[in-house]
């Protein structure tokens, strides 16, 4: 999809929820294929996933003990014969015949005729007889064939991005491979005639460059892979030559150079070489954004400033990489907290006040960060979410109840750091 060229500076402000929606109308999950199980942590999956077997397969012991038949310890204390021993791993089909036990381990199959297990500690063993002296459950302690998951049931659907958890189940159904999406490569282009990188000693007038390394990070906690295009000075060829450098990623990131200043260039060139249009989002921090595409490659352009450009990318660039990804849930999580200092929020715009989210007195309470610049990225250090004040809203007070976005890479310990 594109749309006309437009003069930034007379365009009409438009919602953060239209600017989300012209991005989403840009990308598209990306072609899947089949990898090794190992190599599809945090991509999504292209096919949903069942189990071909029960698990566990077999019924097998909870704990390290003595494998019985509950009626024979019906009238305590019983003394049972010990005629061996089966460990994780073993295999029986033997029956145990009434009034005989056998040692076992956890996970290890529960041999056919009993049906409850007395931990260790609850027995005292002497040679080969057994003294059971507390009442015995039938079905303690025995895990069963597909208590955990059924035959045939779905682990997981398509869409859902492979966690650590979700790696652990598709290993314990069995799945070697699965179908994910392939991961998207985001290419980062950083502008300004001000920037240097990390490394380079800091002239007059220069700052080193911040975003890279920041949106690197943030694409990389989104699933995709990052590739740096460096820094572009404010001149039309530059921007152009690196941006055309990058090979064809499936998507580009700029930070700066869409603001209204005079040396503000993205602007110009994204207008010149593709179907870009730069937009004033009613958003605070962060404002002026560019979408479109460049060689029909998806482009999102960001404000410079970090947190602004930050900001922007969770709610802009995220959910653009979660669609190439694939996955179903492309926004991030919200959940209600009650605030704890007022925010000052811009009516008109949504503000993302960068706050600290904590449990106190058993709720979630939320305070804003002190730095709330755009250009502040200690402000971002310190928080572990964003507080959304949505643009209609009038006050927003102490103990009013909010909507907080957690911050993909947040640390709840962080709270101590507040200053
Ligand atoms: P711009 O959006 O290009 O007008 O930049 C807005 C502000 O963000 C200016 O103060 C820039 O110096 C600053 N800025 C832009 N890019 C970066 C960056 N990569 N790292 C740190 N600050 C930046
Ligand atoms: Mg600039």
């Amino acid at each position: 999809m594109t749309w006309e060229r437009v003069n930034a500076e007379r365009e009409e402000p438009i919602s953060v929820d239209l600017a989300q929606r012209r991005i989403l109308s840009l990308v598209h999950p990306l072609p899947a294929h089949t990898v090794p199980l190992a190599d599809a942590f945090g991509l999504a999956l292209a096919a949903d996933v069942r189990a071909t077997v029960p698990i566990p397969p077999f019924r097998n012991s909870a704990m390290d003990g003595y494998a019985v038949r509950a009626v024979d310890c019906a009238d305590l204390p019983a003394t049972l014969r010990i005629i061996g021993q089966v460990a994780a791993g073993d295999w029986t089909e033997e029956d145990i015949g009434s009034g005989a036990t056998i040692r076992i381990m956890t996970g290890a199959p529960v041999p056919n005729g009993t049906d409850a297990v007395i931990p260790f500690e609850l027995v005292q063993a002497k040679a080969d007889t057994l003294l059971v002296s507390s009442p015995v459950r039938p079905g303690a302690n025995i895990r069963l064939v597909g208590e955990d998951i059924e035959a045939g049931a779905i682990v997981a659907t398509v869409g859902e991005v492979v966690s650590a958890a979700l790696a652990g189940a598709l290993a314990a159904v069995g799945a070697a491979q699965v179908a994910v999406r392939r991961r998207p490569r985001v290419a980062i282009l950083s502008t300004g005639d001000e920037l240097v990188p990390p490394g380079t000693p800091l002239k007059p007038g220069k700052i080193w460059d911040a975003n890279a390394p920041m949106l690197a990070g943030l694409v990389r906690l989104a699933g995709g892979e990052p590739h740096s295009l460096g820094i572009a000075a404010d001149v039309a060829d530059d921007i152009r030559s690196r941006l055309t450098r990058a090979g064809t990623p499936d998507l580009y990131i700029t930070s700066g150079g869409v603001s209204a200043g005079d040396f503000d260039m993205v602007k110009d060139v994204l207008r010149a070489d593709g179907s870009v249009s730069v937009c004033q989002v009613q958003m605070k921090p962060g404002r002026p954004l560019a979408i479109g595409t460049i060689n029909e490659i998806p482009m999102i352009g960001l404000p410079g400033n970090p947190a602004a450009a930050y900001v922007s990318f969770l709610q802009f660039a995220w959910p653009a990489i979660r669609r190439l990804l694939g996955s179903a849930r492309p926004s991030l999580d919200e959940i209600d907290a009650v605030l704890d200092a007022p925010v000052s929020d811009r009516q008109g715009r949504r503000t993302f006040a960068r706050g600290v989210l904590e449990s106190r007195g058993g709720r979630m309470t939320v305070t804003p960060a002190v730095r709330q610049g755009s250009a502040m990225i200690r402000g971002l250090v310190e928080s572990n979410c964003l507080i959304v004040i949505p643009e209609d809203r009038e006050h927003v007070s102490a103990g009013d109840l909010v909507s907080v976005q957690l911050l993909p890479d947040a640390r709840l310990s962080h709270s101590q750091r507040r200053t």
